[in-house]
Order: C-alpha cells, then structure tokens, then sequence
C-alpha cells in the first residue's frame, strides 16, 4: 500500500511496510503507545491491546478521554517497539539500539455491540496470558458495559529493523570494548495471590516463562 505517511525515509533500509512483518511484532508486544490530537494538543497514552485481523482492539474506561474521542473520524497513530539489544560503539556518537518497531495509522471507532465488545474483550485477555480466557468466569453484562472498546483499522503501517553490530568500523583499532549486550522481556517466576502460596500455578502460567 502506498501511503506516504508510512514511508520510512531516513534510513530506509532499515524499512519496509510488510504487513506480516509489522504484525509479528504488534503481536509479539503486550504494550502500544497511542497517539491522538485533541484540539491540537497531541497525546501519546500506553495501552494493552491485541491485534485481530487488520484491527488493533484496544479497550478502557469508559471515562478515559482517549476512547471519547474515537468516533470513526479522528486519525490516530499506534507504536510498538522490541528493544532487543543495546549496540556499544567506540564512540558515543555510534551507540544504538537493535530494535524492531511497528507504526500503524488508522480511525478508531468505538464497538457499542455488548456481544462484539465482549468477544473483543476476550481477545485482549488471550493475548496477555494465552490459554487462561477459559478458566476464568465469563464476564457479566455490567463488566462488558463498563468497559469500552475500540478497533482501530490498520490503514497503513510501517516497520523499522535494526540489526548488528555497532557502524564504526572506521574506529576499529580504539582501544574500547565494542559490540552488543543483548536485551529482552522476560516473564519472571509466578509470585501467587495471598492464599495460594501452595497452589502449583497451572500450565497456561508457567507457559509465560
Ligand atoms: C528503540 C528505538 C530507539 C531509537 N532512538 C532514536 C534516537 O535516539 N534518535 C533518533 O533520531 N531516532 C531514534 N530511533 C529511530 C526513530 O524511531 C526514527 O526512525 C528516526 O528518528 C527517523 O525519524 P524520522 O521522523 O526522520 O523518520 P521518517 O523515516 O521520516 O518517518 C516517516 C515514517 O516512517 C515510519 N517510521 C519512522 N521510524 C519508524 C520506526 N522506528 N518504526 C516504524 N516505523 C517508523 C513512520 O510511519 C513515519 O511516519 C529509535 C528507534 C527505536 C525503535
């Protein structure tokens, strides 16, 4: 899709807009940062989400300012990022990161269908901790009404990919440790509720890890 929105210019090798690439990664994520402009006052607010086909499903207070403002017109942006490592150079000016990031453009819309929200609920909840949605209680109709949802379409997307080792060759023979120190998100052991300090945490939890 040719969207100039979506278009990575500065290091443009780095770039592409392949969608299965961005949405391995909005789905390898648990958090986007959402940006929106409320009378021209921008707002970037991190949220959980989870990605349904060529939607992102977002959800929240219904008094959050963020999903009042979503009625099918107003653009809104979405970013993931992946840090996956950080790139030491000799020099400061070549530090970096290794990263893997996603930018989505689209218009939310709220769902008002309880039905819908709740199957869209369900989604989220599947997405942080997949396999648990059937053992917890369906949720009640007050709970769907109380939460509001929006999907935002993708309209268009774009992913940038740093890779490798730090560009300063040119530096090579300086007397300073270079390279990179590898980083990720991971699930720590289970701390249980107060209570269940014996229950053995079921498979769809220790799975996190
Ligand atoms: C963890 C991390 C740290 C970074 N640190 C810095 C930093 O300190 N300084 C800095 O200048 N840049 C940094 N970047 C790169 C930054 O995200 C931009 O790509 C870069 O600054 C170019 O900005 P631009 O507006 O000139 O991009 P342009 O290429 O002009 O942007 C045009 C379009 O390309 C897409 N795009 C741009 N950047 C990204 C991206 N990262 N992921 C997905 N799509 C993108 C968007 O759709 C955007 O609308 C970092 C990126 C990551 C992921």
């Amino acid at each position: 899709m040719s969207d100039g929105r979506a278009e990575v210019r500065r290091h443009a090798e780095r770039g592409s807009n392949d969608r299965l690439d961005g949405y391995a990664i909005l789905d390898e994520s648990l958090v986007c940062h959402l940006g929106f402009a409320v009378d021209d006052q921008p707002f970037v607010i991190p949220v959980t989400f989870a990605r349904a086909g060529d939607e992102l499903i977002i959800h929240g207070s219904p008094a959050s300012r963020l999903l009042r403002h979503f009625d099918g017109t107003n653009e809104a942006v979405a970013e993931v990022t992946i840090l996956d490592g950080l790139v030491l150079a000799r020099s400061a000016f070549n530090h970096s990161m290794n990263y893997r990031s996603v930018v989505c453009f689209g218009k939310p819309v709220v769902v008002d269908d309880l039905d819908e929200r709740a199957r869209l609920l369900d989604l989220v909840t599947d997405k942080l901790v997949p396999g648990r949605r059937p053992h917890l209680r369906q949720m009640t109709e007050k709970e769907v009404r109380g939460t509001k949802v929006i999907r935002m379409p993708i309209d268009a997307i774009s992913v940038k990919v740093r890779s490798g080792g730090p560009g300063d060759r040119e530096e090579a023979d300086v007397d300073v440790w270079a390279g990179v120190v590898p980083m990720s998100l991971v699930a720590g052991t289970p701390v249980p509720a107060d209570g269940w300090e014996d229950a053995e945490p079921p498979r769809h939890v220790k799975d996190l890890a």
